[in-house]
């Protein structure tokens, strides 16, 4: 099938192409460009709409509404209606061995099977946090010592299908599931989250691949040695070193990463380590009834009033991480697909090239989604 879509502004990592015609055929971006000849090729007006990669949320597990592990394909096409034509879906720490592995046979066999056609693989929230952060932590069955007859059953049914592992660096013998899960996979990406390791701890599993920091700002520790004085711990490593990506959940009020936050983590890191992530979760708990909560209808609370995750899709963040920080289309884009991209080692996607897989969205000036294409197919 041969495609055209007419009359945008293309988004590029660095520039903008105004005017622009983006050529589709069998899936794959032919080419793009000014003043192409459309002939032979059906046409998507776009309206002078902006023309960008599709969105690739490596960390959520669920639409807001439904998680993956109940109906991966309904939560796979609600995301796609959003413009997220990559997706890892997350599993959680807060069930067994067993459960743990239905799931990841669940969602493997929905992505093999053609219904979830944007699901890439998983993102491992588990098994091994620090049983000290993150909602849900009293139902936490990994709370005991690291033993490889618990682990390989879990490393072996994930093996490939998981891009990210998420691990505290602190707990003890992390070092042996590290390099259990490596043999497994030498692809594998694995992630500080859930932690309040020192640096010393999670610099020892860089060689590994550990190349990222599970929703920044949250649910880490801040450790104090001596009364009064802040001292280094897992946001403060994740801004150290220019090798690590720093997810951020960036909501409508700005409750996850505060605003001012948001812009001082893009100083700092610079416009090629930021990913923006949606981590949606379901829980139906009312939002507290506090000032400080107000207007805060995209976040997922517990029925203890804590904080679980959001109730957003990848495109919720786009829109809000321009409002809080001034970020540009352009930059937004880096930050929902070439960062996500480039840290799972796709050369096919995350950006608009010669070549790569046709996954587009087409946006306002605001990031409201007008349309989306996946394969070179339009899906809305
Ligand atoms: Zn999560």
């Amino acid at each position: 099938m041969k495609l055209a879509i007419v009359n945008t502004t293309i988004i590029l990592p660095e520039y903008m192409i105004p005017g622009g015609t983006i050529l589709m055929e069998d899936g794959k971006i032919l080419d793009f460009g000014k003043k192409l000849s459309t002939e032979g090729f059906e046409i998507v007006d776009a309206e002078g709409a902006y023309t960008g990669p599709g969105l690739f949320d490596i960390h959520t597990h669920a639409d807001g509404d439904t998680f993956f592990t109940e109906d991966p394909a309904k939560t796979a096409k609600t995301l796609l209606c959003h413009g997220v034509t990559d997706v890892l879906a997350a599993l959680y720490f807060n069930v067994d061995g067993e459960t743990l592995i239905g799931q990841i046979n669940s969602i493997k066999a929905a992505a093999e099977s053609g219904n979830a056609p944007n699901i890439r693989g998983l993102y491992m929230e588990a098994p091994y946090m620090n049983p000290k952060f993150g909602c849900n932590r009293e139902n936490n069955p990994w709370r005991h010592a690291i033993k490889r007859e618990d682990y390989m059953p879990v490393l072996e049914a994930a093996a490939g299908f998981a891009k990210v592992w998420v691990v505290a660096p602190e707990r003890p013998d992390i070092e042996m599931f590290v390099r259990d899960a490596k043999t497994l996979d030498p692809k594998a990406v694995f992630s500080v989250g859930h932690s309040e390791a020192e640096p010393e701890q999670i610099e020892a599993l860089m060689p590994y691949g550990l190349k990222l920091a599970t929703h920044h700002t949250n649910a880490t520790g801040r450790l104090e040695k001596y009364p009064e004085c802040r001292s280094a711990c897992v946001d403060e490593t994740a801004l150290y070193h220019h090798d690590i990506y720093t997810e951020l959940i960036c909501d409508k009020v700005g409750i996850h990463v505060a605003p001012y936050m948001l812009r001082l983590i893009k100083k700092i890191k610079g416009d090629d380590r930021l990913i923006l992530i949606a981590d949606a979760f379901v829980e139906h708990g009312p939002i507290p009834a506090d000032d400080l909560y107000e207007g805060a209808d995209d976040i997922n609370f517990d029925f203890m009033g804590e904080i679980a995750g959001s109730k957003m899709i990848l495109d919720g963040p786009c829109r809000n991480m321009m409002v809080h920080t001034g970020a540009s289309l352009c930059q937004v884009f880096k930050y929902a697909s070439t960062n996500p991209a480039r840290l799972l080692g796709y050369t096919d996607r995350g950006c608009i090239a010669k070549g790569n897989v046709a996954n587009l969205v087409l946006v306002d000036a605001e990031f409201h989604i007008k349309h989306v294409l996946l394969d070179g197919a339009l899906v809305k």
